[in-house]
């Protein structure tokens, strides 16, 4: 099990077939203001890859979009919505199909209102995260180990927690709605882009 952080690209051929874990850092929430610094992306065997972009990049990298994009594999996010958009901004593409952690942790885990990937990974995996680099600086020419190791960790988990919200939406007679709400993403991502980020369409006001 090893983090490895490369430099514009993924390099070809690191990863298993299947679905993949795909968490990002930026420079801020705004995601047409704050530049894309780092994807991290893992094929659950224990090895995470850190892609990292410089401030002047010009976001060509063909390996991790057609990772990105592949239509044969399931992307794992905690909070899709933002890393679509950040994704789709910044690479051009669609990061689908999609299965969000934290709308199939909304759906089943009706119990509670602590969806945060840190709750989450304590109660369904019994295992501790720390969140205390997510207001770093991800724009730096160096990266901490300690951001290496955060930014690693943030799609370590996703494939055991994916297993588990699948059984439990099963369950609980969700799957159908979830895998809708999963399929509308990108178009509530680019939704965010165009300048609905806070407003809700669907709402009567
Ligand atoms: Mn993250």
């Amino acid at each position: 099990m090893a983090v490895h952080l490369h430099e514009e690209d993924l390099p070809e051929g690191v990863l298993a077939p299947g679905a993949v874990a795909v968490d990002t850092e930026t420079m801020g929430l705004i995601t047409a203001r704050d530049r894309l610094c780092l994807v991290q992306i893992s094929d659950g065997q224990g090895d995470e890859h850190l892609v990292r972009f410089s401030p002047g990049s010009a976001f060509n990298a063909p390996n991790l979009k057609a990772v990105l994009a592949d239509p044969a594999r399931v992307k794992l996010f905690h909070y899709a919505r933002f890393d679509l958009a950040a994704i789709r901004h910044y690479l051009g593409v669609d990061a689908t199909p999609v299965f969000c952690t934290k709308i199939a942790s909304k759906l089943v885990r009706t119990y509670t209102d602590r969806h945060g990937l840190k709750d989450l990974v304590s109660e369904l995996l019994g295992k501790e995260i720390s969140k205390q680099q997510q207001s770093s600086d991800w724009g730096g020419p160096v990266l901490s180990d300690a951001q290496l190791e955060y930014a690693a960790s943030d799609v370590r988990h996703l494939h055991a927690m994916y297993d588990i919200l699948v059984v439990r939406l099963a369950r609980e007679h969700r799957t159908e709605i979830a895998q809708a709400a999963f399929d509308f993403l990108p178009t509530r991502a680019a939704l965010d882009l165009v300048g609905w980020a806070d407003k809700d369409i669907f709402s009567h006001e």
